[in-house]
């Protein structure tokens, strides 16, 4: 039999990324120090993740018939992404302006296009996936439907349910969320969804600095069985609904940050969802824990080389940084 698929389910962005000393004021033209035009979007960035860790990877999304759409298709197929694009010649595919200035501080610029217009039915007309799958994983760069959809056919397929709430939608609510078995929020992503969920007002610069039993009290409010919270340099945060979940002894714990040399943090999020999904694939009967310091490790990882996508690395990045022990 074959093995599980990991399913990811989400958005295809094209980024196009200039440096400049400054962002130009209005009716200014300024000229770029470099342009750097790479893929991305949070949906193609995790399967990228989850399929360079040797996870066998689906990925569903749609894109324009335009040349950035045919570079999609080439992309996926030099990853081995089984990928499933729903063709939209009315709609651009995704695109991302970033404004990098020499501080560090970015301005993006994010026209979904075609993500929007995933069709449920498109997800839906792809049942076979579902029944294949070990793990979906989803974002919110979709319209919210699609999502909503992807997420009832896994839960009709008994498939396990991870949601990379980022961005957090206008339309997310505590359905959808109740919908998800692990959320995986970062620290603005958390305070947002504390927001929405009961009116919680935490102010996500001091989420990482708070203690475990007081982050695990905010994180039970979401109606979530498992959340973790990204800390960015902080590392991440697990909270259960109670201990033994996925085979953790503790009910909630945190794992520091690896040491990395940080060159551009953008899509460490994915990284660490995508590894995450990959090590959950594999995982047996070992514990959550070990599938959330592979991706700790991997999106550290993924920081030390510039872009999003074509920063994941690869399993054997993994082994070579941290030991033969750290495969997922
Ligand atoms: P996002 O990219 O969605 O904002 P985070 O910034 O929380 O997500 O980063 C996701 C994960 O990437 C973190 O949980 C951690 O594993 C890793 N990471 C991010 N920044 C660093 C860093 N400076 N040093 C080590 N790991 C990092």
């Amino acid at each position: 039999m074959a093995p599980p698929l990991a399913l990811v389910v989400g958005s295809y962005n094209h980024d196009y990324a200039w440096r400049v000393e400054r962002a130009p004021r209005a009716g200014e033209t300024l000229r770029g120090d470099a342009f750097h035009s790479a893929p991305g979007g949070k949906g193609f960035n995790q399967a990228v993740a989850c399929a360079r860790q040797g996870a066998p990877t689906a990925f569903v999304a749609a894109i324009g018939t335009d040349a950035a759409g045919d570079g999609a298709r080439r992309l996926a197929a030099a990853e081995g992404i089984d990928a499933h694009w729903q063709a939209c010649p009315e709609a651009a595919t995704g695109s991302a302006c970033i404004v990098v200035e020499a501080h560090g501080q970015n301005r993006i610029i994010v026209a979904l296009g075609a993500n929007e217009r995933l069709d449920p039915a498109f997800v839906r007309e792809r049942e076979a996936l579902f029944a294949a799958a070990g793990v979906l994983l989803v974002q919110l760069e979709n319209g919210i439907e699609a999502t909503r959809a992807a997420l009832d056919l896994a839960q009709a397929h008994g498939v396990l349910r991870v949601l990379n709430p980022a961005p957090v939608h206008d339309a997310l609510d505590a359905g959808l969320l109740a919908r998800c078995d692990i959320v995986t929020p970062n620290e603005s992503e958390f305070a947002l969804l504390l927001e929405r969920a009961g009116g919680a007002r935490v102010d996500a610069d001091t989420l990482a600095a708070r203690d475990d039993a007081e982050l695990h009290r905010l994180a039970r409010g979401l109606g979530v069985a498992s959340v973790v919270v990204t800390l960015a340099a902080h590392g991440c945060f697990v909270s259960h609904a109670d201990a033994g979940r996925h085979g953790d002894v503790q009910a909630y714990y945190r794992v520091d940050a690896e040491r990395v040399n940080v060159v551009d943090t953008t899509g460490a999020g994915a990284g660490f969802a995508g590894a995450l999904v990959a090590a959950l694939l594999r995982r047996g009967d070992r514990p959550l824990r070990d599938a959330v310091v592979h991706a700790n490790r991997c999106a550290a990882l993924s920081t030390e080389r510039r872009g999003a996508a074509e920063a994941m690395p690869r399993a054997a990045d993994v082994e070579l940084r941290f030991g033969s022990g750290s495969r997922a």
